[in-house]
């Protein structure tokens, strides 16, 4: 960049589906900045070389997606949030050092306290279905908030397993067939495997549990999941995936931009319309969801972040 204009990005490989362009660009107009948030499509092998040089990219700090945010932790200055979670997603300057943090944790807090106000008051018992690195962001989250047993229920149990060694005993690894008694005494039910997710086998889970449960689905797209629709007819509270995505963006511009963002209905509206137009397309190039629904095993493992 040579026109003084500051500028950040989201790099991945692919780029195309992020929405993060869309999101700040639309921080940008609103608060009528000279600046510009762009796309890097970076291929693995230009990961490093990239990151080592964003400034003279023209960047003042990036997000970045899959298959990067393992990497991009290594390669810079990360915080106690990116190292729990074991990947960064956002990167900044601070004095020169470029720095790393993983904005789910906050994204996921601020989703559930603005959808879901009171969530976590006398919040004893919640049960994660998953452990994968958006796991590990809401387990770091739900400790931070003092919920006394986080029950984490996922296909391969020895992954949940080694989160309950890092994050200590208040992590619990249950078993599947286990969740209903679980449910029973929970007040928080968190969906973070991809299933569910357009393209993956359906989540399929019988809510039968207390009227009090919150039930929060970090799937987006399909913006109401099966899981979140059902509990949505059985009355229950719920906070989704993108609410998640909106609120996790808010840090990131804020170190870049010098501006706290919020998360309007204007903005949420306007992600909802691209996830909405990208529908076809993607049902005429995605491959079939597979024939039986899963129940936490079986199946593949294709996600966006
Ligand atoms: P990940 O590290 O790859 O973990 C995937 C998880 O899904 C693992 O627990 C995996 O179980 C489970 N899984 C995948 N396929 C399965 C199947 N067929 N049956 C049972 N379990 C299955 O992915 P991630 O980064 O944690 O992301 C997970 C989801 O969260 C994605 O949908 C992603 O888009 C979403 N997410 C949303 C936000 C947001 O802002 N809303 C932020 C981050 C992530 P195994 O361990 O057995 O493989």
């Amino acid at each position: 960049m040579s026109d003084g204009r500051k500028a950040a990005c989201i790099i991945g490989w692919p780029a195309a589906h992020s929405r993060s362009p869309l999101i700040h660009n639309y921080w940008i107009k609103q608060h009528g900045l000279d600046a510009e948030y762009r796309r890097e499509e970076v291929a693995p092998d230009r990961f490093a070389d990239f990151v080592k040089n964003l400034r003279d990219h023209g960047y003042v700090g990036a997000n970045v997606t899959v298959p990067h945010k393992e990497a991009a932790l290594a390669l810079t200055a990360p915080d106690e949030r990116a190292r729990a979670v074991g990947a960064a997603n956002t990167l900044w300057y601070d004095d020169g050092t470029l720095r790393s943090t993983n904005t789910d944790v906050e994204g996921f807090l601020a989703n559930l306290d603005s959808t879901t106000p009171g969530w976590d008051r006398g919040l004893e018992n919640a049960v994660v279905l998953g452990a994968g690195g958006a796991a590990r962001a809401v387990i770091f989250a739900l400790l931070a908030r003092e919920v006394q047993r986080v029950y984490v229920i996922n296909r391969t149990v020895e992954r949940a397993q080694a989160l309950q060694k890092q994050f200590g005993a208040r992590v619990k690894p249950a078993k599947w067939d286990e969740i209903t008694g679980l449910l029973g005494g929970a007040g928080l039910l968190v969906n973070t495997t991809t299933l569910g997710m357009v393209g993956q086998p359906p989540l399929e889970i019988n809510l039968r549990c207390p009227a009090s449960l919150v039930v929060a689905d970090l799937v987006y797209d399909p913006l109401v999941t099966k899981m979140l629709a059902s509990a949505r007819d059985r009355g229950l509270r719920t906070a989704d995936g993108l609410g998640m995505l909106l609120h996790q963006a808010v840090r990131g511009f804020q170190l870049w931009f010098g501006v706290k963002p919020e998360v309007t209905s204007e903005l949420r509206a306007l992600i909802e319309a691209d996830l909405r137009d990208k529908a076809p397309e993607k049902k005429a190039t995605e491959k079939k969801p597979q024939e039986k629904p899963a129940k936490l095993r079986g199946g593949g493992n294709k996600k966006r972040g």
